[in-house]
């Protein structure tokens, strides 16, 4: 089998354990970098609309990728967020303030940023419209818009919910505004929690949506430190509460993540526990928040779920200018999302407009990972799109999901369409100490110090 440049680079890594991915791989991954080469002299005018972590890395990349081009940046965040780090805001062990930098850090030397969104995409005549500027034009496009949350999606919910009557979502921030307060507010939750169950039995229901969502694993993370909490580990005082609080996490399809091997190995982990249970194919359609009642859709009917806290995974979709452009598909399980071809990132419509990051509507699984190795395919196919060749590089759905078995043990689930796709030949199953504190102690540094500048 003939294989790509860049699929044959990734072997070669691997075979030295270098791979790919947001958390631990991307350490050994400086060499990867110097491999990536490939540019273009030509002369073109490069909009990349959102400043997170799949727009900064890429602009970085191709920064590198095309020299002599016009780089131009859009986005209304003048402050970057971490986001993973909002987990351990609420395990107790991060500030949020910390997770939190300036954005004008990260430009690339020699790209414009014009601190505006998006209202809406013109691809028939390659441009764009902002809320100050007004129509900008482009050679090339680079969608990096990420996701937004809809908890109004789920009748009787909305965010203003959020840390009130006993309902957390360690996800709430607001990456336009630059503003995260999940982490805090699930904090909050755990403490309460640990009240309560001294006093009484407590019901614990953590709820995932049927929409596609960035951290995979963050409801896994939430219920075993939730858990790993009351068994009297973490910063938390106090002794073990763990048989006073019973567990259920429900998910809209039958799989904990998105890969089978990892879901084998998670489930077993939760049949473990004796205070957990499951609901698969159970679908959150409204939350009772003054009597404490979430309804499900399962199998064409409808059931109640009482509790006494709630974890929720919100739904999500597209940025508000991308969904209803001609850019996001029209149809199909991914309406609303940026319509790319899932390996070269490339639009199926507008060949000179590509995507990274969460925006994307394919299969994949969407992380910080996952945009880092989007990155990275879109260094070299930019150059190759410049130059009008074919594109050289493909994504294979790299995604990674670090799951907090519990305080001081996590496993670091990475995986590709083709199954497990490990940076280090280690069991990747086995929750490790070491990932939890490479996780915990260096990977916020190396996220705002390496990826985020494109340098891993
Ligand atoms: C609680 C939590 C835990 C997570 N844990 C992990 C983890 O452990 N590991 C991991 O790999 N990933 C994790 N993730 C996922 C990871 O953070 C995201 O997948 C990643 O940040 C996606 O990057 P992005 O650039 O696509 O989107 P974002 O980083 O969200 O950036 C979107 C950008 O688009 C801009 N934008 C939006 N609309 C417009 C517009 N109309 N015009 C202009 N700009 C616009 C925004 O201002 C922002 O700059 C976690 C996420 C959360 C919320």
């Amino acid at each position: 089998m003939k294989m790509s440049f860049d699929e044959g680079r990734r072997d070669v890594l691997k075979a030295f354990g270098i791979g790919t991915g947001l958390t631990v791989s991307g350490i050994l991954n400086a060499a990867e970098t110097k491999l990536s080469m490939p540019s273009s002299k030509k002369k073109a005018r490069i909009v990349i609309v959102g400043g997170g972590t799949a727009g900064m890395a890429a602009a970085a990349r191709i920064r590198r990728a095309a020299p002599n081009s016009q780089i131009v940046m859009i986005f209304p965040n003048t402050q970057h967020l971490y986001q993973p780090g909002q987990v351990f805001t609420a395990a107790g062990l991060y500030k949020s303030a910390d997770n939190i930098r300036p954005t004008s850090g990260f430009l690339p030397d020699g790209v414009k940023w014009l601190n505006e969104s998006v209202l809406f995409f013109d691809p028939e005549s390659n441009s764009l419209k902002t809320d100050k500027t007004g129509k900008i034009v482009y050679d090339f496009l680079i969608v990096a818009t990420g996701c937004e949350y809809d908890y109004e999606a789920i009748e009787g919910l909305d965010s203003s919910l959020i840390g009130k009557r006993g309902i957390a979502s360690v996800y709430l921030n607001d990456t336009a505004k630059g503003v995260a307060t999940g982490g805090e507010l699930t904090q909050r939750w755990f403490v309460d929690i640990r009240e309560s169950a001294q006093k009484r039995r407590v019901k614990i229901l953590l709820c995932d949506p049927e929409t596609p969502i960035k951290g995979e694993g963050v409801s896994l993370d939430m219920l075993f430190l939730c858990n790993d909490m009351l068994k009297g580990n973490g910063p938390l005082e106090g002794g073990s509460l763990y048989k006073n609080a019973q567990f259920m996490l429900a998910k809209s399809t039958d799989l904990l993540i998105g890969n089978r091997g990892y879901d084998k190995v998670l489930k077993k982990r939760i049949e473990a526990e004796k205070n957990f249970s499951t609901l698969f194919s159970h679908r959150l359609i409204s939350v009772d928040a003054e009597r404490k009642i979430a309804t499900f859709e399962t199998g064409g009917i409808q059931k109640e779920v009482s509790y006494d806290f709630l974890h929720v995974t919100p739904p999500m979709r597209a940025s508000n200018a991308l969904r209803d452009s001609p850019l996001a598909a029209y149809e199909g399980r991914f309406k609303g999302w940026l319509d790319v071809d899932g390996k070269t990132l490339r639009h199926r419509s507008y060949p000179n407009v590509f995507g990274v990051g969460d925006t994307l509507g394919t299969s994949y699984g969407k992380s910080g990972g996952a945009a880092r190795d989007q990155a990275i395919v879109m260094q070299d196919n930019i150059a190759a799109a410049l130059e009008e060749k074919p594109l050289p590089a493909k994504y294979h759905g790299y995604t990674t999901v670090p799951i907090r078995i519990r305080y001081g043990r996590e496993i670091l689930a990475e995986y590709d369409e083709r199954g497990f796709d490990p940076t280090f030949p280690l069991d990747p199953t086995e929750p490790r100490w070491l990932w939890w504190q490479i996780d915990l102690h260096l990977m916020r540094w190396l996220y705002f110090n390496m990826i985020m500048r494109g340098m891993m």
